[in-house]
């Protein structure tokens, strides 16, 4: 179902799943309270787990985490097509929790334009410091300029790769060549092959993601 042309992780300028799932709960809208109740559950580590967000098309455009696709269900922007057999709770209610979920309206998505965004960054280098080649929470990752901005690094796909602050400081202001460090993999944008090739890197635990992947 669908073609490759609007496959994106995330596009710029333009509404999308997780620009919509940044609204604040509460202050929009009747669902805002019943959203807020949502997430102020205890399942913290389950609101995290990854969604795969369908366009109205069914294309897989974007992943999403659990919180922010009940979010956009709760608006009316979005419906479950996939659920895990688990439930969350709010004061008044139990949710379904989706795995996979579609927009019901069709959202376009300009082909070449994949932002250039620390969270796709992020996404791209797998949370992993291309230094020191270990995996860190978003939190405790930071961007560095492989060649220094001082020394005329450019902020672009090519020159900026996920960094720990442990090798972030004592690289430096140098170049990995002068620092002594090597980098894990030469940093590349975003194609349309490896967005399709992280959704199904981030989804290989689900089998409900697999039918809207693999064609
Ligand atoms: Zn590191």
């Amino acid at each position: 179902m669908g073609t490759n042309r609007h496959m994106s992780v995330d596009s710029r300028g333009r509404y999308t799943p997780e620009a919509a799932g940044e609204v604040m709960p509460g202050s929009e809208g009747p669902t805002g309270s019943r959203s807020h109740n949502l997430l102020s559950t205890r399942r913290a580590s389950l609101m995290q787990e990854p969604v795969l967000v369908l366009n109205a098309t069914y294309e897989p455009i974007n992943v999403t985490a659990v919180r922010r696709a009940m979010v956009l269900m709760l608006k009316g922007v979005a419906q479950a097509e996939e659920m895990h057999n688990t439930e969350v709770h709010s004061a008044a209610h139990a949710h379904k929790v989706p795995s996979v979920i579609r927009l019901l309206a069709y959202r376009h998505i300009p082909q070449q334009s994949r932002a250039l965004s620390r969270k796709n960054i992020l996404l791209r280098d797998r949370n992993t410091c291309q230094f020191c080649v270990r995996v860190f929470p978003s939190s405790e990752l930071t961007l560095d300029h492989v060649v220094p901005r001082s020394r005329g690094g450019r902020s672009t796909w090519e020159n900026l790769v996920a960094c720990c602050y442990r090798c972030n400081n004592s690289k430096g202001d140098r170049t990995p060549e002068e620092a002594g460090f090597k980098l894990a993999r030469r940093p590349r944008p975003f194609t349309l092959h490896t967005s399709r090739q992280l959704m199904r890197l981030i989804g290989h635990r689900d089998e409900r993601w697999r039918k809207y992947l693999f064609y």
